[in-house]
């Protein structure tokens, strides 16, 4: 591992400072930047601890009747958090889906939004990366890729955003609160992370030493709690990343349907909303017609980037299954294994609730 300063600052006002310098990285709980550090993939010259910066580790609920999530929150702690999972309960179930118990008892919110790319290549220093180094191909394009995107890559990168937790966020309309040297600001989430286009070593909407100090879930959001899942199907049933995930929510109103959120995961650089399905369902009866016509409108710009047509047909499918567990109504308790299509149904009394 490359040698490296390590500074640990007592404010957040501290922290920016220290970190506009070149070369610095951020250091919450560390479970993927290390990782990268010891293979030789991330280098930086000076890593700021942000774990001590006091403020950034509460839930505050909003007069509005929103939620306030401080960088720092960790992943186990915000899903077992009771209000929390019961307002925004797909949110819930997709923390719980990712990594492993001992990880998310130590992710951050925050370090979930920033993590990198598991793309074969871009770990592997010997292969051609463009999103590692530049200009120096892409060993993904003719090599194992059929993990990889169906959805806004370019000839420059194919790879996928790993995160479950930042699909029903952005379904949701989260808002990401970031802090530099130059002051304050909001970035939607949907915004916060970048399609490869020609440059896809640059990927988030982050400047210069910005530090995620929170994210901000909007009161409305709540009014998808009674009838919203997330799904993920992955290669075995936990600790492992999704070949594709779906987060869908309803506003339903005597069968019919008022409002609709649908998200996808594993599929594209960034967690993908899908609006134009969400606008199909509006205003019609909840059907399993209408739920496969939002399947194939949410999918309708997609195509292979490699041996990977098979997730665009899988994909088309969860979004349907997705949007009918989540019409079937969203279960008290998050399923035995969360997010599985394996798992308890609602009304299925077979099954146990997830409590580790
Ligand atoms: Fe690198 Fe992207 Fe190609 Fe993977 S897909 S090798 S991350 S450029």
């Amino acid at each position: 591992m490359k040698r490296f300063d390590y500074i640990k600052p007592a404010s957040v006002s501290e922290a920016v400072a220290e970190a506009a310098r070149p070369g610095s990285a951020y250091l919450a709980a560390g479970t993927n930047l290390v990782d990268l550090m010891k293979v030789g993939v991330a280098q930086p010259d000076r890593l700021v601890d942000i774990t001590s910066l006091p403020g950034l580790d509460a839930i505050e609920w909003l007069p509005d009747g929103g939620v306030r999530i401080g960088a720092l929150v960790r992943n186990s702690d915000l899903a077992y958090d009771a209000r929390f999972a019961a307002t925004f309960p797909m949110v819930a179930e997709a923390l719980l889906s990712g990594a492993s118990a001992q990880l998310r008892n130590a992710a951050t919110v925050g370090g979930n939004l920033m993590q990198r790319t598991r793309c074969a290549y871009f770990q592997d220093p010997a292969s051609a990366c463009n999103k590692r180094e530049p200009g120096s191909g892409c060993d993904a394009r003719e090599g194992e890729n059929r993990l990889h995107a169906v959805l806004g890559f370019t000839e420059h990168c194919i790879a996928v955003h790993a995160s479950d937790f930042c699909v029903p966020l952005v379904a949701l309309g989260a808002e990401v609160e970031v802090e530099s040297a130059d002051g304050k600001r909001t970035i939607p989430l949907g915004e916060f992370h970048l399609l490869p286009g020609d440059t896809p070593d640059r990927e988030t909407a982050l400047r210069n030493g910005e530090l995620i100090t929170g994210l901000k879930l909007p009161a409305h959001a709540a009014e998808f709690a009674g009838h919203a899942r997330y799904l993920k199907l992955r290669e075995r049933t936990s600790y492992a990343f999704a070949v594709v995930s779906a987060a869908a929510a309803l506003d339903i109103a005597d069968g019919n349907i008022r409002g609709a959120r649908i998200a996808l995961g594993g599929l594209a650089a960034k967690p993908w909303r899908a609006e134009e399905a969400e606008a199909s369902l509006v205003g019609v009866e909840a059907s399993p017609s209408a739920f496969a016509r939002a399947g194939e409108i949410a999918l309708a710009g997609a195509h292979p980037s490699g041996k990977n047509a098979f997730k665009i047909e899988l994909a088309r499918r969860i979004v349907a299954r997705a949007l009918t567990l989540a019409l079937e109504g969203t279960p008290d308790t998050i399923p035995a294994l969360p997010a599985s299509p394996f798992s308890t149904r609602p009304g299925d009394q077979s099954g146990v609730a997830h409590v580790a």
